[in-house]
């Protein structure tokens, strides 16, 4: 009777010393080594009588440190059809920016400095004179994103006092963005006036009182309210907030720069709108409409805006160096609007033809179908995406996409699992699943290459994924 015999695995010193072992050493570094080579010897050790070289040890070390010095956040493509998707980052910086970036990283910068006077200066003072001169705004301040303007702003002025609000406009942002909570985290008691579809002038009038700090305006990025509706005209409101010596805040949330219908957009409301309908602060984000990093801007009135400076929240929610840098180059493309829809990506996205995507899904079509087999059908179809970020939430826009099904019938699970596939490949190509199909809109594909690289990387994962 043979026994099996026992396997015996080489010594880390010897896979240290193998081709492979040699290898990951000088990509990794000896102590990251000895670590994977000892976990993969003891995995080995606890799986029965393999038996494997010292080389092949040392690769499986190999495989092991390359997955784990793969970095946690890394590109993807986005296929999902919305533009602006704020589980994949939002906003694409234009190239100007990114260089704006990249050399605040590498030196010193007058962030906090004056060069000319050689004094201490402000770091918002870099962006500020974009603002005015964009937004027609009297002064400007900037913060980590739009829902810290709101923060900052009813902590500034309606700290334990009322803040006016309709009942129609008490939104809640993807995450934990919700209204009444910001409020109450600022400090701020809700008024609620109205109803959910209708709020009238004299609802608003009604609840001023000596309790009051501001009137606010919200934006309903992301939903409408259709049907019997009423709501009070932004201009209406800044009227009743002056006679009363109250500050009217418009919270815009996307807050575009420029009027949209330029390139066949729908017009949305913009900053200067805003402030010409008799917002004193208006609010937004950098990183949705306006097409710049993370950031929240507050722009309007200089008394109200020098209040928001001297709340010590504003050191708390300030700006770095590198989205100053990144917004400012970003602000300085729109002095340019001629050329804006070729430098800002956000905008180039959002204005590709629908001709030019549906050459792209024709292209690509056949090289799909051969990744991925017999079992599927691929077809290039028309569809429509999406602006995203709770920006302009019922436009879409026309696109082309490329719509992968089972060729029979198959489990349900079959599309999940050819989804699974597509992401576990270098450059994860995320999609959307809808009524068992699985849809690659093109509008966000600028580097068909870098698709079809995946393509290869795709074969191996999918056998596997549908084995
Ligand atoms: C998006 C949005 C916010 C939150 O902005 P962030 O920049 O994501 O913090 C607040 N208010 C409105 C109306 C918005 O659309």
């Amino acid at each position: 009777m043979n026994k099996p015999q026992s396997f015996r695995p080489p010594s880390v010193d010897t896979v240290l010393r193998s081709t492979a072992g040699d290898l990951a050493i000088a990509q990794h570094g000896r102590m990251a080594t000895t670590d994977a080579v000892r976990h993969i010897i003891e995995r080995l050790r606890g799986g029965g009588p393999v038996a494997a070289s010292a080389e092949q040890v040392g690769r499986m070390a190999l495989d092991r440190l390359e997955v784990q010095s793969r970095p946690s956040q890394r590109p993807v493509i986005n296929l999902t059809g919305t533009v602006l998707h704020t589980n994949l980052g939002r906003a694409l910086l234009a190239e100007e920016a990114i260089e704006a970036v990249v050399a605040a990283m590498r030196a010193p910068t007058n962030l906090e400095y004056e060069i000319e006077a050689g004094q201490r200066g402000e770091r918002d003072a870099h962006v500020r004179g974009l603002v005015r001169e964009l937004t027609g705004a009297e002064d400007a301040i900037l913060v980590n994103n739009n829902a810290s303007a709101v923060l900052l702003v009813l902590n500034t002025l309606a700290k334990d006092r009322e803040a006016i609000v309709s009942r129609g406009e008490l939104i809640e942002i993807g995450g934990a963005f919700r209204m009444p909570d910001i409020m109450a985290r600022a400090g701020a008691t809700l008024r609620e006036v109205g109803t959910t579809n209708r709020t009238h002038l004299k609802d608003y009038a009604e609840a001023i009182g000596p309790e009051t700090g501001l009137l606010m305006k919200v934006h309903t990025s992301n939903y409408v309210v259709q049907g019997f509706t009423a709501e009070v005209e932004p201009t209406e409101l800044a009227k009743l907030a002056r006679q009363h010596e109250l500050p009217f805040v418009d919270d815009l949330g996307s807050g575009t720069l420029i009027d949209l219908s330029r390139w066949g957009l729908r017009r949305e409301k913009t900053v200067q709108d805003a402030l010409k309908g008799g917002a004193d602060l208006v609010t937004f984000s950098g990183d949705k409409l306006l097409g710049g990093p993370q950031a929240g801007i507050i722009a309007g009135r200089k008394d109200l805006i020098a209040k928001l400076a001297k709340n010590p929240l504003k050191r708390a929610l300030r700006l770095d160096k590198l989205r100053l840098a990144a917004l400012e180059a970003t602000l300085r493309l729109y002095r340019d609007p001629d050329r804006l829809a070729r430098r800002l990506p956000t905008l180039r996205l959002f204005t590709r033809h629908p001709a030019e995507l549906r050459g792209l899904a024709e292209r690509l079509q056949p090289k799909v179908a051969a990744a991925i087999g017999a079992n599927w059908t691929v077809e290039a179809t028309d569809c429509a995406s999406q602006i995203g970020s709770g920006a302009l939430p019922l436009e879409t826009l026309p696109s082309a996409a490329l719509a992968l099904r089972p060729a029979g019938k198959s489990a349900s699970s079959a599309v999940e699992k050819l989804a699974a596939a597509f992401r576990a490949v270098p450059v994860p190509v995320i999609g959307r699943i809808a009524q068992g199909t699985l849809i690659f809109d093109l509008r966000c594909l600028e580097d068909e290459a870098l698709f079809a690289a995946q393509l290869d990387a795709l074969k191996p994962e999918l056998s596997d994924a549908l084995a």
